[in-house]
């Protein structure tokens, strides 16, 4: 038995400050990973520091061409907003695909881009949208956040704020889910972006990462048969009891073409 302290954080600045103070406190969202991870002892902070209710935490709005989502907004919130079916619907769509409705009313967009797994579905739409991460100390591109299995730019106590994505001209996503989580064993997200088409995989390899020869052999023909030439690495990509490196491998491609009819059809 461990025991730990709840702290409910009445601010941002408040939880930023414990945090700081408290190396071994850690924040808590939507807790749909972190309370798990408590159960199997994979972690034993001394006090958990809810951020999930706080107001300057939350809401979805389109301000200066940008789609921005407060940190703690939760995945439903996001899968049934007006404002995001209007902007981005690509996003609405991959929020309302992620677990079951249990997670999905408990989960924070935030929690999940800060906890990087590496079957996640929003590091997907993050990447591939070239979205901003703000936090409590910068703004950190997209780019730059993901590094790998479960690991971000964040530093020690920097909290997530809100992401600020870019609108496409047009965006689609396809996963081919695990079947009792939902968890992506490969998740695809296609963006015609201001810079170009942008390909984001996530599920099949260690953490998210652009299909940059995708990308490249779209920008001279988007066109989905052109995929039909290109594989990405087997010995690149997880294996596991669901799937092996290859099959991963294969429904990356599968994966990529249904997005990429999906979005010239939208
Ligand atoms: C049964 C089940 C099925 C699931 N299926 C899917 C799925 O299909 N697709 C998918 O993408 N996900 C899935 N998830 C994960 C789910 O989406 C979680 O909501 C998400 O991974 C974590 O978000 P959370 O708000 O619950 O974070 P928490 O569990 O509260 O926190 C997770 C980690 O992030 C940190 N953290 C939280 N918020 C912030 C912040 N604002 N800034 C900095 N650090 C922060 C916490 O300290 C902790 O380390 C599933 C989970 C379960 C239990």
């Amino acid at each position: 038995m461990f025991e730990f302290k709840y702290l409910q954080a009445k601010s941002v600045s408040e939880a930023a400050a414990f945090i700081a103070a408290n190396p071994d406190a850690k924040l808590l969202a939507g807790g749909m990973t972190l309370i798990p991870t408590l159960k199997q002892r994979l972690a034993q902070p001394s006090h958990l520091v809810d951020i999930g209710g706080l107001p300057e935490l939350r809401g979805i709005e389109v301000k200066d061409g940008k789609l921005v989502i407060g940190a703690a907004t939760r995945h439903h919130e996001v899968a049934a907003s007006a404002v995001v079916g209007q902007a981005l619907p690509a996003l609405a769509y991959l929020a309302g695909q992620i677990g079951d409705p249990q997670v999905r009313n408990r989960g924070t967009i935030g929690g999940s881009v800060a906890n990087n797994d590496p079957a996640a579905d929003y590091p997907a739409a993050v990447l591939a949208l070239g979205a901003t991460v703000v936090t409590t100390r910068r703004e950190i591109a997209a780019d730059d956040f993901f590094q790998g299995m479960f690991s971000t730019a964040l530093e020690e106590g920097e909290i997530v704020v809100r992401l600020l994505f870019p609108l496409p001209r047009r965006a689609a996503y396809v996963k081919f889910p695990h079947p009792a989580s939902g968890y992506a064993m490969t998740g695809v997200f296609v963006a015609d972006t201001k810079t170009g088409l942008r390909v984001a995989v996530t599920g099949a390899g260690p953490g998210v990462f652009r299909w940059s020869d995708a990308e490249s052999a779209l920008a001279k023909q988007l066109n989905p048969a052109v995929l039909d030439g290109l594989a990405v690495a087997a010995d690149d990509m997880n294996e596991d009891i669901h799937a092996t490196r290859e099959y991963r491998a294969n429904l990356v491609r599968v994966m990529a073409k249904r997005a990429l009819q999906k979005l010239l059809e939208s």
